[in-house]
């Protein structure tokens, strides 16, 4: 029943984007709502790499991932946005003024505007064709994030892919694997040449085990428990790899999902904007962070923060539409002590 059922804005997505839209919102006196369909909030920088350092936050040196979204969250602490997890929102109706919003959940919100702030939209690894794959989804011995390099210590691990990630993350966890196998279907990496060297390096000094050129075949085990995942070369020879934890890093499969269907032009998996508002093609919708598109668009976060900015002043005359906003510092006009 706390559920709010109307707000002013509804920000689809708890990125960067999205988080700071929700401060924005709030320092605009515009009542908002934010949507997400993980379970936390933080996007991109909690599901995929909580623990790097991000080093190009204005005015701050380097900041972990989980840290950045930690501070975002205590800059909009004061204001208690209601926020709407494990939701993700299927359809949207209406027109400027007069939007409703529909959740995979049944939830229906109704808003004056709306933002997407959905980044790569409904992301997802590219998950590998094996058989009975789910079930060692479920108990965790297949993962396609690290998300605390202390879980995996003392684990017999196949890393799968040729990229950076794979990379990297081998060389992450080689020092605290009790094994670790590196599976990829081509002799060479693509990786930056200081983690080709370092590659190199581990192979020769024992702690990776360089499985190639072989992709990954079949995964055995009982109840979900990883024992051993088979691999195959172009031959047809198989091998199988004693293993508790299978990490394949294919890539991240993006897709608009719903977003595609709301009436809005997209291209590709981006949805383009008019740079002074970030509005999209659908009137009193608006696009900020990885999914807005225009000429000079980077995908960084600190775009993002002034897409944030410039789509919720755009909002202020449909939600007030009799207030002019005079607005611009936020030294004008109180912060709420912070909690
Ligand atoms: P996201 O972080 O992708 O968040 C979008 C949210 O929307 C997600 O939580 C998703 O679940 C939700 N969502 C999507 N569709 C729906 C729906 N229909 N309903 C409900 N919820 C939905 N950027 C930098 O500036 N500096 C860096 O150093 C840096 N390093 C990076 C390292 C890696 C490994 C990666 C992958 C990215 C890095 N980036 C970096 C990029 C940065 O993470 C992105 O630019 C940023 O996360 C984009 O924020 P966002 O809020 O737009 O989208």
């Amino acid at each position: 029943a706390d559920t709010p059922v109307e707000t002013d804005v509804v920000i689809i997505g708890a990125g960067p984007a999205g988080l700071f839209a929700a401060f924005q919102c709030a320092m605009l006196r515009l009542n908002c709502l934010l949507i997400d369909v993980l379970p936390e909030v933080g996007g991109q920088c909690i599901a995929l790499y909580p623990e790097k350092p991000i080093y190009d936050i204005p005015a701050c040196p380097a900041i972990e991932a989980s840290q950045l979204i930690a501070q975002l969250e205590k800059q909009i602490a004061p204001f208690n946005i209601p926020r709407l997890l494990k939701h993700r929102v299927d359809d949207v109706s209406g027109n400027r003024g007069d939007f409703s919003v529909k959740t995979d959940k049944g939830t229906t919100v109704k808003a004056k505007a709306i933002i997407i702030a959905a980044g790569a939209g409904a992301f997802g690894p590219n998950r590998p064709p094996l058989e009975g794959l789910e079930h060692f989804e479920e108990t965790g011995s297949v993962q396609y994030y690290v998300r605390r390099k202390a879980d995996f210590a003392n684990r017999n691990i196949v890393i799968a892919g040729g990229g950076d990630s794979a990379l990297d993350w081998a060389l992450a966890l080689k020092d605290n694997a009790k094994k670790l196998y590196l599976v990829h279907r081509r002799d060479r990496f693509r990786g930056a040449p200081e983690s080709l060297r370092l590659l190199d390096d581990a192979v020769a000094a024992g702690q990776i085990e360089k499985i190639t050129p072989y992709q990954l075949h079949a995964l055995h085990g009982e109840n979900g428990k990883l024992s051993a995942v088979e691999v195959i070369d172009l031959d047809g020879t198989t091998r199988k790899l004693e293993a508790d934890t299978l990490l394949p890093f294919f890539g991240l499969a993006t897709d608009l999902g719903p977003i595609a269907t709301w009436d809005i032009q997209t291209a590709r998996s981006v949805i383009p904007v008019r740079p002074s508002d970030c509005e999209t093609s659908r009137a009193g919708i608006f696009a900020i962070g990885d999914i807005a598109s225009y000429p000079g668009k980077l995908k960084l976060i600190l775009q993002s923060f002034s897409e944030a900015a410039m789509a919720t002043h755009a909002i202020h005359p449909i939600v007030h539409p009799d207030q002019a906003l005079h607005f611009e510092h936020s030294t004008t006009r109180g912060v709420p002590a912070t909690a």
